[in-house]
């Protein structure tokens, strides 16, 4: 009978209080009139299995994985979109037919921001300069990728993790120095922050960023605070900015449409209740 069920979803992760996802999609559900239910789960590291195959016995539909366990999701999935594995990580989970099938949607939601909020952006017109090889900087180089950018400059703190990169994603990859990457700044037609540095509680991003300019267009994924140094400075210098808040909500479109049946908007209101 689980035709009369509520459709359940939510997001795991530890911790998991903070997290802005029950508003977005408990946004939409009101929105659209959608029965359902969408809650934090903290699940603890040796948990995760048992947790997985006993959601879809109580009602849910999917899940978002989020730190710390979106490599150990990816590794307890039935089946694993080509993005995922690609990215080495998942942060979207659909429980259908007694399996659990992996995805991940971080790329799709760098990309839908861009081009949500800078239109005219190009990405065939000049290299990206990628600060940052964590988690979130594999999912933004494989979109950027896919999108047609004729190079990725990337760097990192630590070096190796940014040749890491380079050997799984290959030759349009060039790997810069970290002290250095404020001067390649003027070489790329897109710059994305990808580290931790500028959010709050974390220090603030030192390089040189002097090489801003009109044309270019600015990303920080960063979303708290909102204008970030490195957004305001790129902006005083006629950038064109974007920041980080568009790809949390555009990420969580394609997991909402699948586990409720309706594609949701991006819009102002959405980034209003995921603020409040
Ligand atoms: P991660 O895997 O832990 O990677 C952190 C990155 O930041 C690494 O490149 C790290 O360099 C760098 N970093 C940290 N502290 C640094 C410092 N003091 N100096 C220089 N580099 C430093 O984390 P992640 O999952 O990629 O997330 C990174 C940021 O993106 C976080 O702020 C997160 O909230 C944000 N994010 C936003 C979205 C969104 O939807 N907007 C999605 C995902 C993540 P090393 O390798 O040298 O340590």
């Amino acid at each position: 009978m689980t035709e009369h069920r509520i459709p359940l979803a939510g997001v795991i992760g530890n911790p998991i209080a903070h997290s802005r996802s029950p508003k977005v999609h408990g946004h939409w559900l009101a929105r659209y009139g959608l029965t359902g239910h969408y809650v934090p789960l903290h699940v603890e590291d040796g948990d995760l299995a048992q947790v997985l195959h006993t959601l879809p016995q109580m009602g849910f539909v999917g899940v978002n994985v989020t730190i710390p366990h979106k490599v150990r999701a990816l590794e307890l999935a039935d089946a694993i979109s080509d993005r995922a594995t690609l990215i080495g990580a998942a942060n979207t989970l659909t429980f259908r037919d007694g399996k659990i099938y992996a995805d991940n949607t971080d790329g799709y939601g760098f990309l839908a921001n861009i081009k949500q909020e800078a239109p005219e952006w190009n990405p065939a017109s000049g290299p990206a300069l990628v600060l940052g090889a964590g988690g979130a900087a594999r999912a933004v180089i494989v979109a950027l990728l896919e999108a047609g950018v004729p190079e990725v400059i990337l760097a990192n703190r630590t070096r190796s993790k940014a040749e890491g990169l380079r050997a799984d994603f290959g030759a349009r990859i060039r790997t810069i120095e970290w002290v250095t990457s404020g001067e390649a700044i003027g070489d790329a037609a897109t710059i994305i922050n990808t580290t931790a540095l500028g959010m709050q509680g974390q220090p603030e991003l030192r390089l040189d960023l002097s090489g801003f300019r009109r044309g270019q267009v600015v990303n920080d994924i960063v979303y708290t605070p909102l204008m970030t140094h490195f957004l305001t400075e790129a902006q005083a210098r006629g950038a064109t900015t974007v920041d980080g808040l568009g790809m949390l909500l555009h990420q969580a479109v394609p997991g909402f449409e699948r586990w409720f049946g309706q594609r949701p908007e991006v819009d102002e209101p959405l980034r209003q209740a995921a603020l409040a």
